[in-house]
């Protein structure tokens, strides 16, 4: 079984923890390069981006993590992650960065803010229907042809992308880890 670490600076550690235990993964906080260097993959969870960008320049893992990236680390990015992976970031900060490792275009808050949060059901590729809980959502506007989509929701203005994967580096709009569901966690897990 890989090692599995959960990016720990800020935002819902527990819940992906908990997931990735039910799933017998050996689970490991990182908060520094020393943790990160003892992980196969991680995962990087739903927050606040700008936050954890902040801290992740503060304990100097952007430099170590952007090297993994680069030697082909699995990572999921989920929420907030999914911003921090992205290439490009619409509606951020003016000094908001990104690892650039996913080739889409995300907007922050894209779906509204707070009150726009919503629970629907979304059909994953491989899966089947999941429950998906979107809080202050990144929306996914763009991906690159290879970019595999696997799962898309229509919020009313058209089909965007939700699930999507390029390569070992997986983002994911919803939350999974805030459902006993742990399908989602599954596939990446089974990918490492
Ligand atoms: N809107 C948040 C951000 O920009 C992400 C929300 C979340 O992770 N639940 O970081």
């Amino acid at each position: 079984m890989p090692r599995v670490g959960v990016l720990a600076l800020q935002g819902d550690v527990r819940e992906h923890e908990r997931a990735l235990h039910s799933l017998g993964v050996d689970v490991a906080r990182v908060r520094t390069p020393a943790q990160l260097d003892a992980v196969d993959a991680l995962v990087m969870p739903g927050g606040e981006s700008t936050a954890i960008a902040h801290l992740l320049v503060s304990a100097q893992l952007r430099p170590a993590i952007a090297a993994r990236l680069d030697e082909g680390m699995p990572v999921l990015g989920t929420c907030a992650g999914l911003i921090l992976v992205s290439r490009e970031v619409l509606d951020g900060r003016v000094d908001q960065w990104s690892f650039e490792a996913l080739d889409v275009s995300v907007r922050r808050n894209g779906y509204g803010r707070q009150l726009a949060s919503f629970e629907t059901t979304l059909r994953v590729r491989d899966v089947g229907n999941v429950h998906g809980v979107f809080i202050r959502a990144p929306k996914i506007e763009k991906v690159a042809d290879d970019v595999e989509v696997l799962a898309k929701h229509d919020h009313g203005d058209g089909e965007h992308a939700v699930l999507v994967r390029q390569g070992r580096v997986w983002g994911c709009a919803f939350h999974p880890e805030l459902t006993d569901d742990t399908r989602v966690h599954r596939l990446f897990v089974d990918a490492i």
